[in-house]
């Protein structure tokens, strides 16, 4: 027995993983996520089936990862962030996530909030999504093949909206579909970079507060 970790039996490969993904949660608080039940989340879902198995030694470096497709699986850093923004405070019982890719920030969705609907408009990444979250047994997800920025009618309006890909603009078409009170956070082209933007809708319209520069894929139209 070496001692590397694939000569190790899968009870202490599981372990070890259970002890990365405790110094993520502890990385991620020391770089300010501030929620517990978001870094609660962190410690609970197991981010190295997220990602290609050649690649699950770096699952919980805070990096992103490439996920195939020329899409990528966000940094921990981020998805914290962006479930932190969306669920402060006493958000949300209903979720639409829009750019769902490896399924990852779905999954951690899913750990705080009553139900998750996600969108992928990527046919292949949508059916991994699709298996992975059923083999974790996330119930309460509802995943779709389309285009996101169209959102998801049949179950709108939604307390809160996620979307994973950067836009030039808020889809019309998605604040639409945003209860009162509900909340939006997303990645938006801003000149030469991105930002990350929370959307509350107000009696009187839309809040807009900008949080922090980001860099994500862009969101593109149709389906693929
Ligand atoms: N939340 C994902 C991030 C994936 S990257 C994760 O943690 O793994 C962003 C994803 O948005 C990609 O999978 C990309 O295919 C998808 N995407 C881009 N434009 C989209 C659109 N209009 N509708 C749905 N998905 C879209």
């Amino acid at each position: 027995m070496t001692g590397s970790p694939a000569a190790l039996p899968a009870a202490g490969r599981a372990s070890n993983h259970a002890r990365a993904r405790l110094r993520l949660a502890a990385r991620l608080t020391a770089a300010g996520i501030g929620d517990d039940r978001v870094i609660t989340a962190v410690t609970q879902v197991p981010r190295h089936l997220f990602v290609d198995e050649a690649l699950a030694t770096h699952a919980y470096d805070d990096a992103a990862l490439p996920i195939g497709h020329g899409q990528t699986i966000s940094q921990p850093y981020t998805v914290a962030r962006m479930t932190e923004a969306l669920l402060a405070p006493g958000c949300c019982s209903t979720v639409l996530e829009i750019g769902t890719g490896s399924g990852y920030q779905t999954a951690v969705l899913a750990a705080l909030v009553r139900r998750v609907y996600s969108v992928e408009r990527v046919a292949a990444l949508w059916q991994r999504a699709e298996a992975r979250l059923r083999g974790l047994r996330c119930r309460n997800v509802r995943l779709r093949y389309g285009d996101g920025a169209l959102g998801w009618q049949e179950y709108a309006p939604f307390d809160g909206i996620l979307i994973t890909a950067a836009a030039h603009g808020v889809p019309r078409q998605l604040a639409a579909q945003l209860a009162p009170g509900g909340r939006m956070v997303l990645p938006l082209n801003d000149g030469d970079g991105q930002v990350l933007v929370r959307l509350t809708r107000t009696s009187a319209g839309f809040r807009h507060e900008v949080l922090e520069p980001v860099t994500f894929v862009p969101l593109l139209a149709g389906v693929a």
